[in-house]
């Protein structure tokens, strides 16, 4: 077979053009260019040019697995891609330190990444979807301690915030010295996309690169678990748990996992033990407070506590603002006045989607050629984005909040029932129609059943009047009003 880059590119093409939405394909397919196409020994390597770093892992992120299984389709065969990004000839220099140190060989060539396509073979050999490896690492580089490390992941890109600096303090300590500190187990958990992974990763990072030249392994446990299973269907047990004790830095992500499954918590029991007495720094992340696990059996948890459990919280605006801003000077994009605040204000719980809002910004403004991102721009790129976008509090809104505080049918509100607790229900949503909203009376008469406008008048002074008599009913009307004043925008 004598394909080129190019025509197996526009066979892939136009197999993805079916599959995906028109504007996916647009945005995230048509910018890729063929670069080559060579043997290798299980079949071919593709090279791949991409606009950004950013584009790269977003499409790696959502992509990978629709890429790599057209490209097989299309070579017939196990194709390794690798990309080439054209931004990345500036980026060694922007590394922080132990990174640069790492990988200082690398900014001599174009970086480039490859997406992993390593099968279920030895544990050792699993890898997290965004590993990233320079293509042209000579052979003087460092010889990789884990090739699961994502190198990105360091604590100079870790921003600290108060929601996560005691995880990072101890995170650090424990770099420096790794196993010799009190901090043996260390487990540091917290909710999703808060940064456990990259954290963890950290820790494995900075102790590399500072001269820990003794095995270093990050895995989930979900991989721990198949590896495990895997070995046991091969009947090769004793192989899987000698090179785990070969060992000295372990960091098993996403220990919740294991809940439920015995034997293998069983397997990593041991292998915990064993490696604690020989002082191998055990690192780990759960997405809940030890306790809060089930399934996981006492004598491993209360292993857990044996170190350090350190949690990551939520952070708070300001860390919200210089997350974004940092990565935005990254990736070499400026954010004009006011758009960090914009996007920070209303991404407030998950660094991952903060991250996809400034990729997909970054993307359409590598589309437009233009490094400056402005407010209107930004609003208008991620509209569909922002999920935690406030609604507009209209009728039809206040309706429902007030029909779900008194656990009526909203339809019950428009009604001619003169039931008492629909009455006031009634009354209380008409009256912060006339507060909240700027339509006149009466069109919020005719939006409650097409009633009077001086219904709504009188709806509204039979309120004021219990406000004042009340205080079991101030009360609620205070409850109903956070609600509302909370969760929307007043128009
Ligand atoms: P988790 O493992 O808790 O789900 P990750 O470690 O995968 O979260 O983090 C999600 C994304 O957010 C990653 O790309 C990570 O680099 C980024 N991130 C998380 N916390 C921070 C932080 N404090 N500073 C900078 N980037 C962060
Ligand atoms: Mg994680």
């Amino acid at each position: 077979m004598h394909l080129t880059a190019e025509e197996t590119w526009n066979s892939c093409l136009t197999r993805l053009a079916d599959e995906l939405a028109p504007q996916v394909f647009k945005t995230w397919f048509e910018p890729i260019k063929p670069m080559s196409l060579q043997r290798s020994d299980d079949g071919f390597r593709l090279r791949l040019g991409v606009p950004s770093r950013f584009f790269y892992e977003w499409l790696e992120s959502r992509f990978n697995t629709i890429l790599t299984s057209t490209v097989d389709r299309v070579t017939g065969t196990n194709t390794e891609i690798s990309f080439l990004i054209d931004s990345d000839l500036a980026e060694p220099d922007s590394l922080p330190k132990e990174s640069k140190s790492l990988h200082a060989a690398q900014s001599s060539s174009p970086a480039a990444l490859t997406t992993d396509r390593r099968g279920p073979g030895a544990p050792f050999t699993y890898s997290t979807p965004s590993h990233v490896i320079p293509a042209d690492r000579p052979a003087t580089a460092p010889a990789r301690q884990s090739p699961d490390l994502n190198r990105l992941y360091t604590f100079d890109r870790f921003i600290e915030g108060d929601s996560n600096r005691l995880a990072r303090s101890a995170a650090l300590a424990i770099a420096e010295r790794p196993g010799e500190t009190s901090f043996n187990p260390f487990l540091v958990y917290g909710g999703v996309g808060l940064g456990k992974t990259h954290l963890i990763q950290a820790i494995g990072n900075y102790a590399v690169a500072r001269g820990f030249n003794r095995p270093v392994l990050y895995l989930s446990s979900e991989r721990f678990t198949a590896a495990f299973v895997q070995a046991i269907q091969q009947n090769r047990i004793a192989d899987f748990a000698r090179k785990f004790r070969q060992v000295r830095m372990l960091i098993m992500d996403d220990v919740q996992f294991f809940s439920g499954k015995e034997k293998t918590q069983e397997e990593f029991f041991h292998i915990f033990n064993d490696l604690h007495q020989n002082h191998c720094q055990i690192v780990m992340s759960c997405d809940r407070a030890p306790k809060d696990i089930v399934g996981i059996e006492e004598r491993l948890l209360s292993r857990f506590h044996w170190g350090l459990v350190a949690d990551i919280q939520p952070p708070d605006l300001e860390t919200r603002i210089a997350i974004l801003r940092r990565k935005a000077q990254a990736e070499g994009v400026t954010l004009e006045t006011g758009v960090a605040e914009f996007v920070a204000e209303r991404i407030k719980t998950n660094i991952r989607k903060l991250e996809g809002a400034l990729i997909r910004l970054t993307a359409h403004a590598s589309l437009h050629k233009n490094p400056h991102i402005a407010l209107p721009f930004a609003r208008e790129v991620l509209d569909d984005l922002l999920d935690e976008k406030p609604t507009r509090l209209d009728i039809e809104e206040i309706k429902r909040q007030v029909a779900l505080y008194y656990n009526v049918a909203v339809d019950l509100l428009s009604a001619k029932t003169r039931r008492r607790e629909i009455v006031q229900a009634r009354h209380l949503a008409m009256y912060f129609c006339k507060q909240l909203t700027e339509q006149p009376l009466k069109t919020i008469g005719l939006r409650f059943g097409g009633r009077d406008h001086s219904t709504v008048i009188h709806a509204c002074k039979a309120v004021e009047d219990r406000f004042d008599t009340d205080t079991a009913f101030r009360k609620e009307m205070e409850e109903v009003r956070a609600k509302l004043e909370s969760q929307y925008v007043p128009r």
